[in-house]
């Protein structure tokens, strides 16, 4: 049995920017030999289940000023604004890149690049294949991926730890699924691109494996979490599943009513109720917003009551059959399969559910970590472009042009060819087997479930750090956590084989979760000011003169240290967030 393994460059993850890091590594330099390790087939990555779209500017109505305009305030001016220009600069030529290598992006009768208005975007931008973007996307890089013979594959291999020794990273151990073999997957530079972590909540869109493994195995190798307490909640999940109503149904033409009929985002500074189809703002707000809108039309008593709790209704009945089915097929799917109702006849329950993590690992606008050789790229990484909270469709974009810098910075990097420690790497590997061994497969006491853990873990999360926050519930859930923390080497597994041991990868996952959302609960206490997803009810303004800055939360054996870092203004000073006026 092998236990190490040498590669040029590892790549965490197969989802978009996984895939875009790995070619643009072996296009670099095509004598770099690079891997790509994911716990899961890449084509089942988080990515394939998008819907909506992707930004870049393509129209002669738009410009890359506007783009840059709506994503800073969007981001309630917490993103990096250098970082903001490159990536709006670079976003079009991702896209056509895509378009290249086979993406089936829809048209408009003339042949060109089809757009769909989308929230927070105040003039249509958004790239789409129907409403099965992220399935196309991941497609067209996987296949692309396949055609370079540099680039190999470890798939349903899962990563547990960074190698990091003499001050760089230069490897990672990873779990071999099928067969339960730890092994060192050593090489000159490693790019996270794990994902988000949507799964510290009891009710998201994200996918099961969406568990924040890369932030946390990156926070323990030293590395900062930057920004975590922005978590978005999208507006339109479906109740019971979670599952994702997208943005498009409103990009469409779909408008959001309460239980008496009336459009309600007018009342909450989001703009006149245009009618169809001249929407501009109102529902085509940002997520922030919308989210907050809901909790308190339910505070008002609007809001239909049902069996998982409160709803308003979608309605996109006006918009006739033949355009839902030709520009939102999956939306009418999904509402007939899993809430039992056609949107061309009904309204669609819906209410907000968390999506997204606007935090990350923090890197520099290459993707370099502050550890040499490692670089972070997609929703594990905070670069920053999102801030305080994420336009629909930017993040799409931003794995690509991310993926992409990542890949090329880790290429030059790794073709320095530094020395590697061998011997130490094969021993850092050798204990992580142990640890694992000794913590869950071979370990027959304590009496905690992975499963009651983690019920624990989302009800805090939900409780303390939900689309309204305070200081009370937040010390709340930071306790719960450290208790859970505290519980969690007590806990024992039925299933002690080797091979595809489902129930050791969630006790692995959990560990890596409660890392991650003690970073999100922390850094959220420590902000006392509101701004876009984090919102305090106790510090209900913004405050720029003291919070105009990121957040980094260090992992400590206690609690984390939370650090600051000012925010890169360059032409966009800090203003109103104004929509649909
Ligand atoms: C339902 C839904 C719809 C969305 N729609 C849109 C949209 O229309 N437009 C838009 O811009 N954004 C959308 N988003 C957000 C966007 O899709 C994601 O942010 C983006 O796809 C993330 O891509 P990624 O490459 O960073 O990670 P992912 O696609 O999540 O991939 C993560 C990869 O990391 C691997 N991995 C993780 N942990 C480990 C480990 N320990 N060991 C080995 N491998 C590991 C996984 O196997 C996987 O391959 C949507 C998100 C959701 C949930």
């Amino acid at each position: 049995m092998n236990e190490i393994s040498e590669h040029d460059i590892i790549v965490v993850g197969g989802g978009a920017a996984g895939l875009r890091a790995a070619i643009a590594a072996v296009q670099t330099d095509p004598g770099l030999d690079v891997a790509i390790v994911s716990k899961v087939y890449p084509m089942r990555s988080h990515t394939v289940s998008a819907e909506g779209g992707a930004a870049a500017v393509i129209k002669p109505n738009d410009s890359l000023d506007e783009h840059i305009d709506d994503t800073i305030s969007g981001s309630d001016w917490l993103a990096d604004q250098d970082v903001v220009e490159a990536f709006v600069r670079e976003a079009p030529h991702e896209l056509i890149q895509l378009e290249h290598w086979g993406c089936p992006w829809s048209r408009e009768a003339d042949g060109s690049i089809a757009v769909r208005p989308f929230g927070g975007m105040k003039i249509e931008r958004t790239w789409f294949a129907a409403d099965k973007v992220g399935f196309h996307l991941l497609h067209t890089l996987f296949q692309t991926s396949l055609k370079f013979e540099t680039i190999k594959r470890y798939d349903e291999w899962y990563g547990t730890k960074l190698l990091v020794e003499n001050g760089r990273c230069q490897g990672i151990v990873a779990i071999e699924l099928r067969s339960g073999q730890v092994r060192a997957l050593v090489a000159n530079a490693v790019i996270l691109c794990t994902g988000g972590a949507g799964r510290i909540y009891p009710f998201t869109t994200n996918g099961a494996i969406k568990t924040g493994d890369g932030m946390a195995m990156a926070y323990r190798a030293g590395v900062p979490l930057k920004d975590m307490e922005f978590v978005q909640y999208h507006p339109t999940g479906l109740p019971g599943t979670g599952i994702l109503i997208t943005e498009a149904a409103r990009g469409e033409g779909g408008i959001l009513v309460n239980k008496d009929g009336y459009r309600y985002l007018q009342d909450y500074g989001l703009g006149p109720p245009e009618p169809w189809p001249r929407l501009r703002a109102m529902e085509l707000g940002p997520r922030d917003k919308l989210s907050q809108a809901f909790v308190h039309e339910t505070r008002k008593g609007r809001t239909f009551a049902g069996p998982y709790g409160d709803y308003v209704h979608l309605d996109v009945r006006h918009l006739g059959e033949e355009k839902i089915n030709t520009k939102i097929p999956f939306v009418r799917e999904l509402a007939h399969r899993y809430v039992g109702i056609d949107p061309v006849h009904e309204p669609i329950p819906v209410r907000p559910v968390v999506h997204y993590m606007m935090g990350g690992v923090h890197t520099d606008v290459s993707g370099a970590t502050p550890v040499p050789g490692l670089y972070a790229a997609g929703e594990a990484a905070c670069v920053s472009i999102n801030g305080a909270n994420r336009l629909g469709s930017n993040s799409l974009t931003e794995c690509l042009v991310f993926g992409a810098r990542a890949g090329r910075h880790a290429a030059a990097f790794a073709a320095q060819r530094p020395p590697r420690d061998r011997a130490a790497l094969v021993a850092q590997a050798r204990d992580e087997a142990q640890r694992v061994a000794a913590n869950f497969i071979r370990k027959d006491t304590g009496a905690e479930r992975v499963a009651a853990l983690r019920a624990e873990m989302t009800r805090a999360m939900e409780e303390g750090t939900g689309i309204y926050r305070d200081e009370a519930s937040l010390r709340k859930t930071c306790d719960v956590l450290r208790a859970l923390r505290d519980r969690f080497p007590n806990i024992r597994l039925d299933d002690r084989s080797l091979s595809f041991n489902t129930e050791l990868i969630t006790a692995l996952e959990l560990d890596f979760m409660l890392d991650v959302a003690e970073a999100v609960a922390h850094s959220a206490l420590a902000r006392t000011e509101s701004r876009g997803s984090h919102q305090r009810t106790d510090h209900p303004r913004r405050d720029d003169s003291r919070f105009l800055k990121h957040t980094l939360a260090y992992r400590t054996d206690t609690a984390p240290r939370i650090d600051y870092l000012d925010v890169v203004i360059t032409r966009w000073p800090p203003a109103e967030r104004v929509y649909g006026r």
